[in-house]
This record gives structure tokens, C-alpha cells and sequence, in this order.
């Protein structure tokens, strides 16, 4: 099976066509979360991954967009967008977002936003929130979202900090044949924070067991100019230029 792994489209459409469109024919998609949240199109992404009947979690944007969390805690920009996504949905598309679970495991791989720890709201970042989602993990790969940025954490009980993580860039390739444990986050589509502003996704090869990312062109200009016209935040339009 070749199987699309996306996360953090955040209502990017332009971004999510490009990254499909490059992907080319897949069996599934599986997405970890925030589909929605700071972008202009966030009922045409729910949309799109739900005519393709992707495996999806719950991140905190959907759990933001229909009101079943707060925005106290997100900051002022992202709250603004959240409160819009908010008035731009249906009410079956809230109801839909809703029913996301937040963790879901498929075969050896389990999907979470976050980390397990705190799935749709913790960052795994760092050796403590990666062991504390790797001690929670019971497959052997994870895939998470949620920093919006591209990275592999490979298990190593033995070494000090207990885990190595490292960033993943363009064109590379994980082997999953090995018998260490991994965490795999495939970067954001739709708001790429790691310095390059190209679209972020990955390709999981079941039957070659690979992994490889990939990075994608699209056109940034026309997304901007949706979130200019919707009165989004001024920062969130202006961050797509720089990829932070
Ligand atoms: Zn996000």
C-alpha cells in the first residue's frame, strides 16, 4: 500500500491539492490533525479528505472549530482564525469533526496530533515528550503532527537521553525495516514552520516499508489572498511567505 501521510493542512486548499496532486495515486491518507484552523478554505479540505475517506485524529483546531475546546489558551492570532473557522462550518461538518478520535492505531502504526501523553495538545519536541509518548506507545512507529515541522525519533533505551530526534528534509528516506521504535511527524502542508515554506508531506511505502518526505511547491499567493479577503490575522498571511 502507498499511503499519503499528511498533518497540519490547516484550511491551506491550495497547499492540499498541490501535495495530493504530487503524491499521484494512493491507496489512502492518513492526516494527524488540524485540517482547519488559520487557513481560508477550511470546509473545502474537510471536504476533500473526507471524499477520500482518510483516517484522521482530532488535533486542537478541529476540537477549536467546533467550540469542544476553548480558545482561551491558544494565542491572539490563532484564536482570531479560530473563531472564524467557527462561524464557517455546518453544523454536519462540526458534528463530523466532533466524531474524530484522538488517537487510532492501524496495523503498526499509531495516529495522534500531540503526543499520547496529551494528544491534541502537547508537542513532541524533545527527548521528555518523546519518551513520554514512546512509553505510551504500543506499535512499533508512531506518526504525530502538531509542531509542523518534519521529524524522525528513533528509540534508543541505551543511549543518555533515551531517543534521538532529528529533523527529516526533501527527497529522504526511512527504512522501517528495523527493530527499533520510531515516531515519524510528516511536517505541515498547509503552514510549514521549519524555515522552508514549501508544502510538507510524506509517503509510507507498506510493501517496500519506507517512509520517504517530501516537500512541494504551490501557490502561496493564492492562499494569501483567500485569507486577506476572509480579514484573517495579517501575521498568519504573512508567515506562509517564510515558512515559520
Ligand atoms: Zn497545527
Amino acid at each position: 500500500m502507498r499511503i499519503a501521510v499528511t498533518s497540519d493542512i490547516h484550511a491551506n486548499l491550495a497547499a492540499l491539492e498541490a501535495v495530493l496532486a504530487h503524491a499521484g495515486a494512493v491507496d489512502a491518507i492518513w492526516n494527524t490533525g488540524d485540517c482547519v484552523g488559520y487557513g481560508p478554505q477550511p470546509s473545502e479540505c474537510i471536504a476533500r479528505l473526507r471524499e477520500a475517506n482518510a483516517l484522521w485524529v482530532a488535533g486542537n483546531h478541529e476540537r477549536a472549530a467546533t467550540g469542544a475546546m476553548s480558545v482561551d489558551e491558544f494565542n491572539q492570532s490563532a484564536a482570531d482564525a479560530a473563531l472564524w473557522t467557527r462561524e464557517q462550518l455546518s453544523e454536519d461538518e462540526k458534528t463530523f469533526l466532533d466524531a474524530l478520535p484522538e488517537v487510532t492505531v492501524e496495523g503498526d502504526f499509531t495516529l495522534v496530533h500531540g503526543t499520547l501523553r496529551w494528544p491534541v495538545w502537547e508537542y513532541l519536541d524533545g527527548p521528555d515528550t518523546a519518551l513520554a509518548h514512546l512509553s505510551l506507545q504500543r506499535t512499533r512507529f508512531g506518526f504525530v503532527g502538531h509542531t509542523h515541522v518534519p521529524a524522525l525519533v528513533t528509540e534508543r533505551p541505551d543511549s543518555t537521553e533515551g531517543c534521538q530526534i532529528r529533523r527529516l528534509h526533501d527527497g529522504e528516506a526511512i527504512d522501517l525495516s528495523t527493530d527499533e521504535r520510531l515516531v515519524l511527524n510528516p511536517g505541515s502542508v498547509g503552514q510549514p514552520r521549519d524555515g522552508d515554506k514549501r508544502a510538507s508531506y510524506g509517503i509510507l511505502d507498506t510493501d517496500a516499508r519506507t517512509f520517504t518526505l517530501h516537500r512541494v511547491e504551490y501557490e502561496i499567493a493564492a492562499t494569501q489572498r483567500l485569507m486577506d479577503k476572509a480579514g484573517l490575522p495579517v501575521w498568519l498571511i504573512e508567515r506562509l511567505d517564510i515558512g515559520r
